[in-house]
């Protein structure tokens, strides 16, 4: 069985002495919580104080992004291995906001889930298509080709650290949800292209998270579908309460 694995991504938001408050609720709230997995992406500033906060606990710190690159002339960015170094175990590649914002390409989100496998991270490679997309019935076409470009170079091994995460682009930051028989109907399509490019038995552990506006009052029946191992999280985790309520929901009945 999977053990659903839920993150909070908490983009732009947080000083360092909020993402410590949050971060210590939850530390204090979830402790007793089994069965999931429960990680949370504070920025780059607050990155390392948090993952200090959490030695002892059982949540994981996320980066939001990095560089391809482990160091160098690029100047603004940050590296797997120095995410690592403050503290990471996970780092999210591929956000449509970086794809969307900042030209991140199948291909360059490929690299950079390559450099977080090299770091020793696990990687969560998003995946999602645009309204205009989904409306022009290119959903599959278009996560098909974000996940060759994004496991391009990985193998079954290095595929045991990776999680999908499927992000319907029209469903983040938007309030508007997939219904739960949506999401399942990209998720069961996500594992079999898995299955096609790792072998059924690796495909069968590998976690799909669902990422869109998940709140408390959508998150069990999203997450009570048969391939959905999880939520990422935007605007619902910057709250403990909507976020711990999500990570009780994950819990396996
Ligand atoms: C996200 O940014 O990954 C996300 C899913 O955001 P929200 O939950 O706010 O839609």
């Amino acid at each position: 069985m999977r053990t659903p694995f839920v993150v909070g991504n908490w983009k732009l938001n947080k000083t360092i002495a909020e993402s410590l408050a949050l971060v210590t609720d939850l530390k204090n709230q979830l402790g007793a919580v089994k069965g999931v997995a429960v990680g949370v992406a504070p920025v780059f500033s607050a990155l390392h104080s948090v993952a200090k906060r959490l030695e002892g606990s059982s949540i994981a710190t996320c980066g939001q992004n990095c560089h391809y690159e482990a160091s160098g002339a690029w100047t603004g960015e940050v590296s797997a291995p120095l995410l690592a170094d403050a503290g990471a175990s996970w780092v999210i590649v591929g956000h449509s906001e970086r794809r969307q914002f900042f030209g991140d390409t199948s291909e360059s989100v490929g690299k950079k889930a390559r450099a977080v496998l090299a770091a020793n991270l696990g990687a969560i490679v998003c995946v999602g298509e645009l309204l205009a997309e989904r409306d022009a019935g290119r959903t599959l076409a278009v996560v098909d080709e974000q996940l060759a470009g994004g496991l391009a170079g990985i193998d079954a091994a290095g595929a045991a650290k990776i999680v999908i995460a499927y992000e319907p682009v029209w469903a983040i930051g938007t309030g508007r949800t997939a219904t739960p028989a949506q999401a399942q109907e990209v998720h069961a399509h996500i594992r079999a292209w898995l299955a096609n490019r790792f072998g059924a038995a690796t495909a069968d552990t590998i976690r799909i998270q669902y990422g869109g506006s998940v709140k408390p009052s959508n998150a069990e029946a999203l997450m009570s579908e048969k391939d959905i191992d999880g939520a990422l999280v935007g605007g619902a985790s910057l709250e403990a309460a909507d976020f711990i309520a999500i990570v009780k929901a994950a819990r396996p009945s």
